[in-house]
């Protein structure tokens, strides 16, 4: 059976997508840090539509975790395997560089740009050699295309991503494993709840905030048979804020 993958399932635009992957019939893995009643909700979720679903907590940023968890589900799935991995798992540590803690700097790309390598180089092997369209969404931002005062750690990682998005994306090709980016700009989450909502939406060309089911739609589209053809793009999602 193949699994979808959702690092950073348990809230926002990643609990979006695990409903999104239930809607296609897609047995879901909900992989999360800490939240586990947040994690626990959506599992009941995913269940009640009639898909599995599965938690896995464990740290994108640290390989032991992430290897020791993804060993222990393939131990117990021997006839399953992961052919949908969402990289959403992120984390927000603004500030203007001339007062960063290097802390700050180090734990944003170590959750963005290590997790993201870590879970992905991981599963790669089984993805590309069972040649059965593989899919990889990795979740950017309009930071990382833009760039963001306030956010040079955040865009370093998210552009980071875009390129490794594009490269990685030429590598797998051949095998029918797609990896694309979706960059979305503003949209109503946890992460966002500390902005200014309203005066922020006065710059956008739809006057408003995203929802995390608009997200999860696009992504939900990347990963399915309809975008086998649509490899190393970065897609963005944001009102019309930048285009
Ligand atoms: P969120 O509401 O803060 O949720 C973050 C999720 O990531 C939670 O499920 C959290 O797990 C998990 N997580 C954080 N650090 C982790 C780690 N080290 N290992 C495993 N899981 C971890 O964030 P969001 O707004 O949904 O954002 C999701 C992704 O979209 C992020 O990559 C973010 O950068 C990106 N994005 C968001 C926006 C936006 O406007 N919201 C815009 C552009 C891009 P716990 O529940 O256990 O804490």
């Amino acid at each position: 059976m193949k699994y979808a993958l959702v690092t950073g399932g348990s809230r926002g635009l990643g609990r979006a997508v695990c409903l999104k992957l239930a809607q296609m019939g897609v047995p879901v893995i909900i992989n999360y840090q800490s939240n586990m009643a947040a994690a626990n909700e959506v599992k009941e979720l995913v269940e009640a539509a009639g898909v599995s679903a599965e938690l896995l907590p464990f740290n994108v940023s640290a390989k032991e975790e992430v290897d020791a968890a993804l060993d222990q589900w393939e131990a117990t799935h021997p006839e399953d395997y992961i052919a949908y991995l969402v990289n959403n798992a992120g984390i927000r540590k603004d500030g203007m560089m001339f007062m960063m803690p290097e802390q700050d700097w180090h734990n944003v790309l170590d959750v963005t740009l290590n997790g993201f390598f870590y879970v992905t180089q991981r599963l790669l092997p089984k993805m590309m050699m069972r040649k059965h369209g593989g899919r990889i969404v990795n979740m950017a931002s309009l930071s990382g295309l833009k760039g963001m005062p306030g956010q040079t750690n955040y865009s370093a990682a998210k552009a980071a991503l875009i390129g490794a998005t594009k490269a990685l994306a030429q590598e797998t090709a051949a095998r029918s494993v797609t990896v694309n980016a979706v960059a979305p700009g503003f949209i109503e989450t946890d992460m966002t709840q500390d902005l200014p909502q309203k005066e922020l939406s006065e710059m956008i060309p739809m006057r408003r905030f995203g929802k995390p089911e608009e997200v999860a739609s696009l992504v939900g589209f990347l990963l399915s048979d309809e975008a086998s053809y649509i490899t190393g793009e970065v897609i963005s999602i944001n009102g019309g804020l930048y285009t």
